[in-house]
């Protein structure tokens, strides 16, 4: 199997037809053999029906429902463990990510070899003050912890070769950070590529102010893990 869509989603019921109508007509297409897994985190609106009724028109839909809203890192986690394609990519449901993008992210992975390709939302669609600005300082933040130079950490959108999903475990919120795992797991090729990035077109965010909380949290975690990780206490 060439791809494995990875997709954590809470509450997502008026994006999940459309997402999977788009991400079909980017496989289709470019004759990639694929499954779309989509992680319901839980969710209390009709996406679990919207999946189940999905999954009879196109076989390569696979479902995966949490009894509660375990967060988008277990989400991931569980998406990972189940994988099969060659190459994993991960995006949000929320269509804020183009699977047109998918492509190229793959190439990335397959023909120059890297382990990783991380999306950067170079231009966002998000409200500025809320998240632009956190977000960039979090970024340099990240970037000096762990030094991995990425702009986006925390993009949804990213490509893995298979070796890296099966060799990492994402737990806490440390879906901000996946590269950093992979790379305490070895892999250090990591790359990035400028991606498109789209205002969320139904729902809303699913983050609130907790985001900075525990991203900040998680930052601590990376720089006594690698100050730490592995020298004797
Ligand atoms: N998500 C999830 N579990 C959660 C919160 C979010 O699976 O507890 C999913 C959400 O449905 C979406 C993705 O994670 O597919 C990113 O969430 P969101 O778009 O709300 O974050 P933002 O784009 O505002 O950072
Ligand atoms: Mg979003």
């Amino acid at each position: 199997m060439d791809l494995s869509i990875v997709i954590p989603l809470y509450n997502e019921e008026e994006s999940l037809p459309e997402l999977s109508a788009w991400i079909e007509k980017v496989m289709q297409e470019n004759k990639f053999s694929y499954e779309i897994i989509m992680i319901d985190d839980g969710s209390t609106d009709r996406s679990w029906k919207i999946i189940e009724q999905l999954r009879v028109n196109n076989c390569n839909i696979k479902g995966i429902k949490f009894q509660r809203n375990y967060g988008k890192s277990p989400a991931l986690n569980e998406g990972f463990k189940a994988a099969q394609g060659d190459v994993v990519i991960t995006m949000d449901a929320d269509m804020q990510d183009s699977p047109d993008e998918i492509p190229e992210l793959r190439r990335m992975i397959v023909e120059d070899g890297f382990d990783i390709v991380s999306g950067w939302k170079k231009k966002r669609y998000d409200s500025k003050l809320s998240k632009n600005i956190p977000s960039k300082l979090f970024n340099a933040a990240a970037r000096r912890m762990s030094r991995i130079k990425l702009h986006d950490f925390n993009c949804g959108l990213k490509s893995y070769s298979k070796k890296v999903v099966k060799s990492i475990e994402v737990y806490g919120e440390m879906h901000r950070y996946v590269p950093v795992l992979a790379k305490w797991a070895g892999f250090r090729n990591i790359g990035e590529k400028v991606v498109e990035h789209r205002a969320r077109k139904y729902g809303v965010t699913k983050f609130g102010w907790s985001r900075f909380v525990n991203g900040f949290l998680d930052l601590v975690t990376i720089f006594f893990m690698g100050k730490f990780g592995k020298r004797p206490m």
